[in-house]
């Protein structure tokens, strides 16, 4: 099979075999642009190399003809003494991997044919100007030669030559140069520069092909996604020089701008330079409106250029050119990588300029760029002072006092203080400092962290795992780098990038998150006229996708208040409720009362107490979401959560009993307490009480919360309102729990109808989270009204990982080998646990044909996991209500 193709053989739909950048220079010499020649060398070449250490055999000879024919059509020879043909070698994969891997410019250059290059452009210092560039780029990409060398070789002769910019140097010190470059060569690798071109060739395409596994490319694909066995394309290709005199330069532009959307051509030119100048920097580049008085006939062609290629992409494009003596040359082009506004804006532009359809416009944005637009921003302009950095683990930017325990946090926000908690880590103790924090900080864990998933499911700006953070909780005060901070001081976190900074760096609104909170009108009165058409972007794209899907999109909601913005959020039920919340802070005393009831009549007693308490959060719950489906779950964790901390119990009890101190009763209670705490221990909580087995060991708990919900219902009922509620029965794995727990719901369902004298219609349904619901679920489904796939209790149990234990100890490890290439409660695991999903929602279907079919855990937002649910049949997925755009969108997306 051929591993060389000519630019004028391949095309842009041949990425897989060319790279991109190969297959676009393929694309743009059919269209007929000025593309210097050349030809690529395939990724099966490099994968070839990369498996073997060595070439595949015909590949010298496939290169040799090639070469041939780029000669023949050029009328020269690659390094001949007279009039010689440069070429350049260089990188490109698949996926654009910027600044990861190697490239080397005027390949062919010797001692003998850079004289021959002086001669046949009348120019010497142009010449030596590009045989000093090869050396230098040779020596740092093939040779491994340290770059410093040559800068600073390169800054010592401008300094002698008493100029301060690389074009000013005279020609006799340029010379110079590259004999020092020479030495700098021989000195550090024992060998001479070599001149023969083609070792200098099959060197260089070497050390692309090798650039595809040094540590900063494996580690970019890590982040990106990107596999580590594609290989890069290599891509040889005529020299065209920017680097003679003032006629000539180089540049890099964008059909529009990519940070902002802004319609019209961006870009940057700077003249008599080779390519990477630009982007290195070196000297100040000139705008295009520059460039159109320099040169206005190159100008004009590069306009017409990119209007060609934006009609032929239908997207936005960069673009790499070069001008050789008033001679334009396109040298790269690429769909071009753009910010999450720009997504959204250029998406609508596009199908405003009747380039590509609605579809297509919900096609190229994404659920990560909705999320990314609804976090408050840094204003880029402010100035800062950078501490350390973590793990960018729940996008936002967020300003802070410093505080480090929960309570603290509480007690300030409380009074009005933005409080940022700093944590080595964070636990469940430390969920209501987290909801009163403004962002979350942890020296210690990943992105999978306890604080960076519980950050990210309430939308909450978390920074995790900056390691450099010392935090010494007992004395309130942490040190980085160096520099102290106490408690009270400021800081600033911006979760999208994991920039910890001193003080406090003002933040801007997100004027989406106003779209969506109060509507189109309400953000268009703060929004400027780009944000404005930002925020008009959205609401187009959002309503598209509203109207493609065919998941429906439920929210996460515990209390009222979650299910009134989740409402707003475009939540169209509420798909799971904890009940558990409802029995902290001052109930607490309540549930450990039932805990304690040493007979039937103290539990009933205590029972009693909680009834009206759970009934009037449920009124205000169903009164929130009236007339859209509420989904309650009963009682799930086990029961010890609810009780105090044992060691603190037990050192308390040991305390009072040694010192003979402390009232009599509160030792006796604290005696009881600690026996409670005992009994109830257990060594796997996850695996222990919990669920439905809690609903069946204790009399009368699941029957007061029906009673609860279905009071509420009826109160909902006789105030003129539309409950539409439904019962889920936790952690089921046999359907002989759910017929027992059943006959007792069904029997408090009728009786409080009937006290009420109204019909109340809710349907009981039950999660399916462990392997066991799911292989039998076509027993389950006869007493399943609906199941909810609850995908975090049904990932930890599948793989049998205890999340808090395995993320910590083990993730990092499998992220690196490859076991997963993300974290299966980040993003559902398709082939395991959506095995299980798919089980039961064929079964559940077979059985009851009209089942309803949701799911309820953190996969429900993501966006890759809702194609899933959508492939899966499901008729909703239900997140936390920040995340309930990005589902609506990410459904659509999937309907395409
Ligand atoms: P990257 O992927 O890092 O942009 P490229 O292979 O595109 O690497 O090349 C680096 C720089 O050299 C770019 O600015 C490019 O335009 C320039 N360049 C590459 N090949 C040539 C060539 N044949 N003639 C002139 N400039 C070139
Ligand atoms: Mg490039
Ligand atoms: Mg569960």
């Amino acid at each position: 099979a051929p591993l060389v193709f000519d630019f004028s053989e391949g095309d842009r739909t041949q990425v897989d075999l060319l790279g991109g950048k190969g297959a676009n220079l393929a694309e743009m010499t059919k269209l007929g642009l000025p593309v210097p020649p050349g030809f690529t060398v395939t990724t099966e070449a490099c994968r070839y190399y990369l498996e073997r250490g060595e070439e595949p055999q015909s590949l010298r000879v496939q290169i040799t003809m090639a070469l041939r024919r780029l000669e023949n059509e050029l009328g020269r020879r690659l390094g001949d003494v007279v009039d010689p043909l440069l070429v350049s070698v260089r990188s490109g994969a698949k996926h654009s991997m910027p600044g990861m891997m190697e490239t080397v410019l005027n390949v062919g250059l010797n001692d003998y044919s850079v004289k021959g290059l002086a001669e046949a452009a009348q120019d010497e210092r142009f010449a030596w100007d590009s045989y000093r560039r090869l050396i230098q780029m040779f020596g740092r990409t093939v040779l491994d030669i340290p770059a410093e060398r040559f800068e600073h070789e390169l800054d010592a002769v401008k300094a002698r030559a008493g100029v301060a910019t690389d074009v000013e140097i005279p020609v006799p010190a340029l010379i110079e140069l590259v004999e020092e470059f020479k030495h700098i060569v021989s000195d550090a690798t024992g060998r001479e520069f070599p001149q023969d071109p083609r070792e200098q060739l099959d060197l260089a395409m070497r050390a692309v092909f090798n650039s595809w596994n040094t540590d900063r490319a494996r580690l970019y694909r890590r982040r990106e996604r990107i596999q580590h066995d594609l290989g890069t394309a290599v891509n040889i290709c005529a020299m065209v020089f920017g680097n003679l005199g003032e006629t000539s330069g180089t540049g890099v532009c964008f059909t529009r701008d990519p940070a902002s959307g802004q319609p019209g051509v961006y870009g940057d030119y700077l003249s008599n330079a080779q390519g990477e100048d630009v982007v290195a920097g070196i000297r100040n580049t000139l705008t295009l409106e520059d460039f159109a008085a320099l040169d206005p006939s190159s100008h004009a062609e590069l306009t017409r250029i990119m209007r060609r290629l934006e009609t032929h992409y239908r997207d936005l494009c960069d673009i790499e050119f070069t001008v050789e003596r008033g001679k334009l040359w396109m040298l790269q082009t690429r769909v071009g990588k753009r910010t999450a506004a720009a997504a959204f804006r250029i998406a609508t532009q596009l199908v405003d300029e009747r380039l590509i359809t609605r579809d297509e416009a919900l096609a190229r944005v994404t659920g990560h760029q909705l999320a990314q637009l609804m976090f408050p921003q840094f204003d880029v302009d402010a100035e800062r002072t950078l501490l350390t950095r973590g793990m960018a683990a729940s996008p936002g930017a967020a300003v802070g006092k410093v505080v480090f325990d929960s309570a603290t946090a509480v007690a300030w926000a409380a009074r009005g203080e933005q409080v940022m908690l700093v944590r080595r880590e964070t636990n469940p103790d430390d969920l209501e400092g987290m909801i009163a924090a403004t962002g979350v900080l942890t020296s210690r864990g990943g992105k999978t962290s306890h604080a960076a998933v519980v950050a990210r499911g309430m939308g909450r700006t978390c920074v995790c795992g900056a390691e450099e953070i010392e935090v010494d909780a007992a004395a309130r005060t942490l040190s980085v780098n160096g520099t102290q901070v106490a408690e009270g001081e400021v800081l600033s976190i911006d979760g999208s990038t994991g920039e910890v900074f001193a003080g406090e760096l003002p933040v801007v609104a997100s004027p989406v998150v106003i779209y969506l909170e109060q509507g189109l009108d309400a953000a268009l009165e703060v929004a400027d006229e780009q944000t404005g058409e930002l925020v008009r972007s959205v609401d187009r794209l959002l309503r598209h996708a509203d109207q493609a899907r065919q998941l429906r999109v439920r929210a996460n909601a515990d209390t009222a208040e979650d299910a009134t913005r989740a409402r707003d959020m475009g939540a169209e039920g509420i798909g799971l409720c904890r009940t558990e919340h409802m029995f902290l802070g001052e109930r607490r005393v309540l549930i450990e009362r039932l805990i304690l009831a040493d007979d039937p009549s103290a539990r009933e007693a205590a029972l009693a107490e909680l009834l009206p308490l759970q009934r009037a959060d449920f009124v205000s719950l169903l009164e929130a979401m009236d007339g859209l489906p509420t989904t309650i779950r009963l009682l799930d964790p086990p029961l010890h959560e609810f009780l105090p901390d044992r060691t603190e119990l037990a050192v308390r009890v040991a305390v009072a009993q040694a010192t003979g101190r402390g009232e009599e009763a509160d030792v006796a209670k604290d005696v009881t307490l600690l026996a409670a705490v005992d009994r109830l221990h257990e060594s796997n909580p996850m695996l222990g009480l919990r669920g439905v087995r809690l609903g069946l060991s204790v009399p009368g708990l699941f029957a007061m919360q029906v009673r609860a919900i279905a009071g509420a219902a009826a109160d909902r009922i006789a105030a003129g309102g539309h409950p539409v509620v439904e019962i889920m029965v936790p952690l089921v794995g046999s359907v002989m729990e759910l017929h027992l727990i059943r006959d007792e719901i069904d029997g408090v369902l009728a009786e409080v109808a009937r006290d009420a004298g109204v019909a109340l219609h809710i349907p009981v349904g039950t999660m399916i989270e462990l392997p066991r619901a799911a292989l039998t679920a076509r027993r389950i489904a006869e007493a399943a009204e609906f199941f909810s796939f609850g995908t975090n209790d049904l990932t930890q149990t599948t793989w049998g990982f205890s999340r808090d234990d395995v993320e910590a100890s083990i993730f990092a490890t499998y992220l690196d080998k490859g076991v997963f290439t993300v974290s299966p409660f980040e993003s559902l695991d398709r082939d395991g646990v959506g095995a299980l999903v798919r089980m039961a929602v064929q079964a559940g279907r077979e059985v009851r044909p009209d089942i309803k079919l949701g799911i309820c855990g953190e996969h429900g937002g993501d966006p890759e996991s809702v194609h899933f649910f959508h492939d899966a049949g499901l008729d909703y997925v239900s997140c936390s209500a920040f995340r309930v755009p990005v589902a609506r969108l990410e459904a659509g997306r999937a309907a395409l």
